[in-house]
């Protein structure tokens, strides 16, 4: 079996809140499962390799977050990936660039164009904890996670919400992230999938192809997500 390829786009500008965790979290997962797995970490001034399986981009500042998208729009290697129906899984600052325009430093930026949506700036900083119910088409529990973000986000036709919200602020207070075909986007902080591992399994499911991936004892992940879940509850 060829190597499930994983690549982190941009770690350089894009790693403010331990993004390196959805990496770490998604080769494991794949290796417990027998899966052989090769990580590449690519830097901005590298290309995107166009044929990999699963990309991540994660949050980051605004100055590092327009200078990523105009890197990628120049690239061209992420488009190409996405066309060839890679997985994509982005986070904040990488979310908001994988739509149409989103604003950095309180000027408008081109986006890739990806996701069917746009970014704004909000009231307030949304600084949280984030939970919602997961859009049902995907089969996941409650999406639970931590946002920090100025942006909001406004979904075109063919980005669906992935979650509606039920505690923090996610796009606009109503919908939290973003999916259509095999690409997610979500304000669900850093590591995103410490705390969603049925997150991380279906982006391996998308990538393989394999519906009945072995279960993983997910107890540590679960106490995590029923703290969290307590506390703001408790709040
Ligand atoms: N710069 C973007 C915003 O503030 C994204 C921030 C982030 O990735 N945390 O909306």
């Amino acid at each position: 079996m060829s190597a499930l390829r994983i690549v982190w786009v941009y770690p350089d500008l894009l790693s403010t809140y331990g993004d390196r965790g959805n990496l770490l979290i998604l080769s494991r997962r794949a290796a417990m499962r027998g899966l052989p797995v090769e990580c590449f970490e690519v830097r901005s001034d590298q290309p995107v390799p166009v044929d990999a399986d699963i990309y991540l981009l994660g949050g980051g500042e605004d100055g590092p977050q327009s200078l990523a998208a105009q890197r990628l729009i120049a690239d061209g290697g992420l488009r190409r990936a996405v066309d060839r129906r890679a997985v994509v899984l982005a986070i904040c600052a990488g979310y908001q660039l994988l739509g149409q325009s989103f604003f950095a430093k309180g000027q408008p930026c081109a986006g890739l164009g990806l996701l069917d949506l746009t970014s704004d700036r909000g009231p307030s900083r949304a600084v949280g904890e984030l939970a919602g119910t997961v859009d049902p088409e995907l089969g996941l529990p409650m999406l639970s996670g931590f946002e920090n973000h100025g942006g909001r986000t406004h979904l075109g036709p063919s980005a669906r919400p992935l979650a509606k919200v039920s505690v923090g602020i996610g796009n606009d207070g109503a919908t939290e992230g973003a999916w259509n075909g095999s690409i997610v986007g979500t304000y669900s902080h850093g590591p995103a999938l410490s705390r969603n591992p049925g997150l991380a399994d279906l982006l391996l499911r998308w990538a393989t192809g394999i519906d009945n991936l072995p279960p993983l004892d997910d107890a540590w992940p679960e106490r995590l997500r029923g703290e969290r879940l307590a506390a703001v509850r408790a709040a």
